[in-house]
């Protein structure tokens, strides 16, 4: 029997990314693919890096997408700023600041954790005391956004106290760009990445970065190669630099950036500020409703992130059951917990295209009715009204 095309079920996703794909997005990456030297290619790529600079609030030339997720844009970040022999403070509040550990030591780099509880933000007490304690660091890494957990962290407290110790800020934007307020510049971050797939509702794959002048500096004069060839700015900025010539780096995934360009003009046109109101006021609908269930959130009401939803399950309620259950009869996909919080913890993801009324209403309902099902003690039948009434 041959194999016959692919045809995905058409699902509602709110987990922790990919997040839902606008069609429109989904109708520009079946545009005609051309070569990534075309001058009209270049054209977009200057178009989408001017895009770039307007979500991350910044002014910083070395702006682009890295061809590759997430993760390859958190690896692009350290292995361009970290040397062997760095001394880097990582604040970790999660799973992804776990990862940056790896990034360091992996660049033969010295990584001092800044250890905080899952579920809370960095609290800069403890990166001002790990500064005092280790003077030699020149790096402090930590994760503005931690999707494992959904809570924030003072992106700007953090990057302050980072400064006043001589040291420059890799910041993970993977979750907030989009979501939340990010202002690179008025911070001072000096280097930044994010992802497509989060609040920008793109597909996977691609991972916008930023590159402050301090930051540059340390690329451009650095003792050691970059370990990784693929990732070595000095390189890749023969491609994605300035000017109307371009050199060949690696093929750009062309129609990915069709992708990531109509995401971003949808972005602009509703305008940043519009986004972060959209994604709090949605969180809030269904803050209300899980609330009224009987529910209760993982983290404190100052910390929460309104794209990311960490949920207790409740007592004696089976996880994989549940959501398996949303899949097939709603073809709602949440998010399980990860890590430490692996079968205690449901995350519902309100990011970019997702974070709608509509779907705050489906995944209550959906809840309110799986829940009940599964024997749950809940509030029944009160969710949707009590989001309802924020909505209104
Ligand atoms: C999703 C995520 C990543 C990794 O992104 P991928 O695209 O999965 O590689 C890194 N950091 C945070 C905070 C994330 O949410």
């Amino acid at each position: 029997m041959p194999i016959r095309s692919f045809h995905p079920p058409q699902r509602t996703l709110m987990g922790p990314g990919p997040s839902d794909v606008s069609p429109r997005v989904l109708e520009a990456m079946s545009r005609p693919t051309i070569g990534h030297l075309d001058p009209r290619f270049i054209e977009m790529m200057d178009e989408i890096k001017q895009l770039l600079q307007y979500t991350f609030q910044t002014k910083n030339e070395l702006t682009m997408p890295v061809s590759g997720p997430g993760s390859a844009g958190m690896e692009t970040c350290f292995v361009n700023l970290v040397q062997p022999g760095d001394t880097v403070v990582v604040c970790q509040n999660g799973v992804f600041g776990g990862r940056m550990k790896e990034n360091v030591e992996r660049c033969g780099a010295t990584a001092i954790m800044v250890e905080n509880a899952w579920g809370e933000a960095v609290d800069p007490g403890r990166l001002e005391d790990a500064l005092k304690k280790n003077g030699a660091a020149k790096l402090v890494a930590f994760v503005h956004a931690e999707t494992s957990t959904g809570a924030q962290s003072d992106a700007k407290a953090l990057v302050d106290i980072a400064h006043r110790h001589d040291c420059l800020t890799i910041v993970d934007a993977v979750t907030s760009l989009g979501g939340t307020p990010l202002k690179v510049d008025d911070w001072g971050i000096d280097a930044v990445y994010s992802g497509s797939q989060k609040c920008l509702s793109c597909t996977p794959g691609l991972s916008p970065v930023s590159f402050g002048t301090r930051a540059l500096d340390v690329i451009k004069n650095r003792k050691h190669k970059v370990q990784s060839w693929f990732m070595d700015l000095n390189l890749v900025m023969a491609y994605w630099g300035s000017g109307a010539k371009r050199a060949y780096h690696h093929t750009a995934p062309i129609n990915a950036l069709y992708g990531l360009h109509e995401a971003l003009v949808i972005l602009q046109d509703e305008g940043l500020e519009s986004a972060w109101h959209r994604h709090q006021r949605n969180h809030e609908a269904l803050r209300a409703g899980i609330e009224a269930m009987g529910l209760s959130f993982v983290v404190k009401p100052e910390a929460r992130l309104p794209q990311l939803n960490s949920i207790n399950i409740p007592a004696g309620i089976d996880d994989a059951a549940v959501r398996k259950e949303l899949l097939t009869s709603y073809q709602l996909e949440i998010g399980a917990g990860l890590g430490a919080m692996a079968g205690k913890v449901w995350r519902i993801g309100l990011m970019g295209h997702t974070s709608n009324p509509r779907n705050v209403l489906l995944c209550l309902g959906a809840l309110d009715d799986v829940l009940s099902r599964a024997g749950a003690r809940i509030n029944k039948g009160v969710a949707v009204a009590a989001a309802s009434k924020v909505l209104s």
